[in-house]
């Protein structure tokens, strides 16, 4: 409890509250943070991580963003894909980009179906929380800079494609970082505390 009183938040900081509505992976978790912190090195933003979790502590952030994610986040191939859905989605209203990012693993495990049939459990959780990752960087570049436009190239283009997904490095171009840059040096638009579980 105390510790976590001690906590001052950044003004850059951005929380992102983690909510799972069926069982992920451990190993997927942890690639997925990483992916993450290193596509937004250059945003200046500094992330902190929590679960949410009903028997939980107070904090305060100064920013925040409550990231759901739908379907199993696990390595097992999904089914083989049909049309072609959302990996995630970012809400707006009233033309505002709300902080409710939202990814979708049974999509992303339908996308790498190929690549995950022939995979072992942990290169699979390891490449299922990497596709994470991105798709969840991508809807944070929404929130962090604003916008509901897209690039050309990198992270924040409109789709991601499986090979997108399995390369091995993708990133925000710059113009795209400098537009988080300076929101996250910006005053902070709101400051919230959140029942959570520390990670
Ligand atoms: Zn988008």
């Amino acid at each position: 409890m105390h510790a976590q009183e001690a906590r001052r938040p950044l003004r850059n900081e951005l929380a992102v509250l983690m909510g799972f509505d069926q069982p992920y992976s451990p190993v997927s978790l942890k690639e997925m943070k990483g992916e993450i912190e290193s596509a937004l090195k250059d945003s200046g933003v500094a992330l902190e991580w929590r679960i949410i979790d009903k028997s939980t502590s107070n904090e305060t952030f100064t920013n925040l963003v409550v990231a759901r994610f739908r379907g199993r986040c696990v390595s097992e191939p999904g089914e083989r894909p049909r049309g072609a859905g959302a990996l995630g989605r970012t809400h707006v209203s009233d033309g505002a980009i709300l902080t409710f990012p939202e990814v979708d693993c049974d999509q992303i495990r339908n996308l790498l179906y190929a690549q995950l049939a022939s995979e072992n459990r942990i290169r699979g959780d390891w490449l299922v929380g990497r596709a994470m990752g991105r798709v969840l960087a991508h809807e944070l570049y929404h929130i962090l800079a604003n916008t509901g436009a897209h690039a050309r190239s990198g992270l924040a283009k409109a789709a991601l494609t499986p090979a997108d997904l399995l390369a091995g490095s993708l990133h925000f171009e710059g113009k795209q970082s400098a537009e988080m840059r300076r929101n996250a040096l910006a005053p902070p638009r709101f400051a919230i505390s959140a029942a959570v579980r520390s990670e």
